[in-house]
């Protein structure tokens, strides 16, 4: 194929097992890999650092003495910055929990090889390494201060842009989710990473969500006035979960816009639900009763408590976007979120898929039942007056 990416020129194979290091150096060189150094322990393949940067690094994970494991260990102690493949002949769940470990680690993981792999299977951790060393995905989050984003708050650099809820069944605009951004003056648009911690580590995170807030009810009720009738999802922080006049604050904001509080829904990441669980059972609550919806988000990623999904008065369940482009290819990834639906439905909870990239992903959720979906298959956020027109070109893709 024209298009394959080449071999990494310069190759660090972990194994304690001489012939397979052999076989997979050969492999490696004959798929145009300029320099394979081989090391046969974790002592070894430290001292072998020095003689990087490599761009790939193979990692067996069963060797006597210092495992794969402890290996890459230490080198999330170097903070070494190459690719690593794991290599291994283990249960492929063994593979899967080692990947995600060297991931939660900081290293650049590009993948699996299970033992035995042919050159197909070596060709496509290719892939992953082209990606993960792209110009793109090596982008830094840019720096900024906290008088920085005070500032921008004040100053309307903020905005939002809003990304379509699609309902499968019907193809239908149901509603949209609010994600906001920042115009900085010198470095161009800021996307949430670059500033939500800042504002949650500095308190900044409670002007800044009222000002979301505010301006997603204010757009949404515009909305309305056009004859749009759809909803706004906006995300809440942590932080914001223990100010005890949220409800009060957020109701006045949708009343004096004119917005009945049915058409707001607030979304809380799942990772963070295990802070406070008091005074979130006193704002959910109280959320409720004046009529705001509430989801769970990026609902598979943390470590909530099934209790707690019990608990807490949801009314939606969004299904993150790991396991919507894991099911069309890995059978774990698909049983949970199979398993993720029926829970919800069961739950009576409203069932929104993140992140569909494809078309194979939109029918698989659409055969799995999922009421509503949204990602870049569909549309990227975009500002608020981008709406319109996107729906108008939408359907008439879909009649
Ligand atoms: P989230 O709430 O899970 O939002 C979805 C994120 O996934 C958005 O990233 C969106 O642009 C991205 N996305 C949507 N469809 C696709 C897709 O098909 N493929 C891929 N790869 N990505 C897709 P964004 O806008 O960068 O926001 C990231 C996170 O920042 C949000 O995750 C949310 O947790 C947080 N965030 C955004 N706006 C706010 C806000 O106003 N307040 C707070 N506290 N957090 C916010
Ligand atoms: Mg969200
Ligand atoms: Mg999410």
């Amino acid at each position: 194929m024209a298009d394959r990416p080449p071999a990494p020129a310069r190759v660090l194979v972990i194994d304690d097992d001489e012939a397979c290091a052999r076989t997979l150096s050969n492999l490696l060189k004959r798929l145009g890999a300029v320099e394979v150094t081989t090391a046969s322990n974790a002592a070894e393949a430290v001292e072998r650092l020095d003689l990087g940067p490599f761009n790939l690094i193979c990692c067996d994970l069963h060797m006597p003495g210092r495992d794969g494991v402890e290996t890459m260990r230490l080198f999330a102690e170097r903070r070494v910055k190459s690719p690593i493949v794991v290599v291994s002949g283990a249960d492929p769940k063994v593979l899967k929990a080692a990947q995600e470990l060297g991931k939660g680690r900081g290293l650049a993981i590009a993948g699996v090889l299970q033992k035995p792999f042919g050159i197909a299977d070596l060709e496509a951790t290719f892939v992953r390494v082209a990606t993960l060393t792209s110009p793109r995905s090596r982008r830094p989050v840019p720096k900024v201060s906290a008088e920085e984003l005070e500032h921008a708050i004040r100053a309307d650099q903020l905005l939002l842009h809003y990304q379509p809820q699609i309902a499968l069944h019907s193809g239908e605009l149901h509603g949209t989710e609010a994600l906001v951004r920042w115009q900085h003056p010198e470095r161009g648009l800021l996307t949430p990473d670059a500033f939500i911690s800042l504002a949650e580590a500095t308190g900044l995170i409670a002007p800044l969500t009222d000002w979301v807030v505010k301006e997603a009810i204010r757009q949404c009720a515009a909305w309305q006035r056009a004859g749009l009738n759809i909803g706004a999802s906006v995300n809440l922080s942590a932080q914001t979960l223990r100010e005890l006049d949220l409800p009060d604050r957020i109701t006045e904001m949708a009343l004096s816009a004119g917005l009945t509080p049915e058409r707001v829904t607030l979304e809380i990441t799942e990772s963070k639900l295990a802070d406070d669980v008091d005074s979130l059972l006193d704002i959910t609550t109280r959320l409720r009763l004046k009529g705001f919806l509430l989801a769970i988000d990026d609902f598979g990623t943390g470590f909530s408590s099934l209790t707690q999904l019990r608990r807490l008065p949801f009314t939606e369940l969004k299904l993150d976007r790991t396991f919507v482009s894991g099911a069309t290819s890995d059978a774990d990834a698909r049983s949970l979120l199979e398993s993720s639906v029926q829970l919800a439905k069961r739950l009576r909870l409203k069932t929104v898929a993140e992140g569909i990239e494809t078309e194979e992903e939109w029918n698989l959720l659409v055969w799995l039942g999922v009421d509503l979906g949204q990602g870049y298959y569909m549309a990227r956020p975009m500002p608020g007056e981008k709406l319109t027109p996107w729906y108008a070109s939408w359907q008439s893709k879909v009649a």
